[in-house]
């Protein structure tokens, strides 16, 4: 099946005839994820939920296309688990502005960063970048706050968690080693309730957070909450497709 809504897969002709008009792209890491899943989880899923969503939009008419994933994200605060593979915050500007300065020249204007990596946060160079490129709407969207993860599954935790492994249970069940080899993703709290509460803020020091390097129990997880929970997110990300290929630069304000 032809797929012109992601780049990498599709011809010089296909991609000449068409005119893109939103440009999707995935933001992942390669990082241990609990035992049981591999290092490319965040870079699998993003791009999975990235094509998916594009798909949905490209259905309903919308040219969105989705440029290939950066599969490295923040990983500063893990480096002593061995393989992580960090690309720090300075790094990733420079990419950001490379690609804006391509999206510029073939005059594409609708940019989202679609991100899948927690430590990843692209808002401070967004409100630097969005001034130096006034015709291209920038944007970052978190796929996994698209939908309240109460509504899907059982156990709580941001990393390697029920979510996470019930995607991966979904979409590649042959990276996923067996439940009973997983970790329980314990993680102890920072100390203070300031930083319970969410008003103050520094980075988890991993090792000293967990052991298993999870974050949330993943032993509930199944392949059919992960297929529900993708299908409700991509619906929500396509429709956000729609809503942005419709809003003008200079209508984004009710
Ligand atoms: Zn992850």
């Amino acid at each position: 099946m032809a797929t012109p809504y992601i780049l990498s897969e599709t011809p010089w002709k296909t991609v000449r005839d068409t005119r893109y008009e939103i440009a999707v792209l995935p933001w992942g890491a390669t990082e241990a994820h609990n035992y049981h899943l591999p290092f490319g989880t965040d870079t699998i899923e993003t791009v999975y939920i990235a094509n998916a969503s594009a798909q949905k939009a490209w259905e309903k008419g919308i040219r969105v296309v989705t440029l290939p994933a950066i599969p490295l994200g923040v990983n500063t605060s893990q480096m002593d688990i061995y393989m992580t593979m960090n690309l720090n915050p300075s790094t990733q500007f420079s990419i950001l502005t490379d690609i804006l300065d391509n999206l510029k020249q073939h005059g594409i204007c609708k940019f989202v960063v679609l991100n899948g990596h927690g430590g990843n946060d692209f808002k401070t160079m967004i409100r630097e970048l969005q001034p130096k490129y006034p015709d291209i709407f920038i944007c970052q969207l978190n796929w996994y706050e698209a939908a309240p993860l109460d509504q899907f599954f059982e156990e709580k935790g941001d990393h390697a968690n029920e979510m996470e492994t019930s995607i991966m249970m979904h979409i590649t069940p042959g990276l996923v080693l067996p439940l009973d080899e997983a970790g329980e993703g314990k993680a102890r709290q920072p100390k203070f309730s300031a930083r319970k509460e969410g008003w103050v803020w520094f980075p988890r020091a991993w090792t000293r957070v967990t052991e298993d390097t999870g974050i949330g129990n993943p032993k509930k997880a199944t392949a059919a909450k992960g297929q529900q929970y993708l299908e409700v997110i991509t619906d929500k990300i396509a429709n956000f497709f729609l809503e942005l290929s419709a809003t003008s630069q200079e209508d984004l304000y009710e």
